[in-house]
């Protein structure tokens, strides 16, 4: 059987990440956005995604979602509440203002939002 190879992955030996980011302008070097922010500092921001692979495959399953129907948001944050993880499931207090920047009220987060949500908690995690 044929070995399906990740061509997406990130460069940077053992990082469990996509490859998103690259300097190159002949194509390869893939590294991923922690990695391009930080290169000094490669070995410790991939132990530190290793660490937290659960945050990693959450930020990865929001993002996939993102492209796809609603009911995938549903189905993370399901995971997220049995892993004992509420406080990374999508807010639903953001502060809705109308056209004069009252507040009216609060809505869902978007899927965006959460996805970058996710990405910042990454970041911390690996500084
Ligand atoms: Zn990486």
């Amino acid at each position: 059987m044929e070995e399906v190879q990740d061509n997406d992955k990130c460069t940077s030996p053992g990082c469990p990440m996509h490859g998103s980011v690259t300097s190159s302008t002949s194509g390869g070097g893939w590294v991923c956005w922690l990695h391009f922010s930080n290169p000094r500092d490669s070995a410790n921001i991939t132990a530190a995604l290793r660490r937290n692979m659960w945050l990693v495959v959450y930020a990865q399953r929001v993002r996939a979602g993102i492209s796809s129907k609603k009911d995938d948001f549903t189905k993370i944050e399901t995971v997220m509440m049995r892993d004992g993880k509420k406080e990374f499931t999508r807010l639903n207090d953001k502060p809705l203002f109308n056209k004069q920047g009252e507040k009216i009220g609060t809505r869902q987060e978007t899927g965006y939002e959460w996805a970058v949500r996710l990405d910042e908690a990454l970041r911390l995690l690996s500084v």
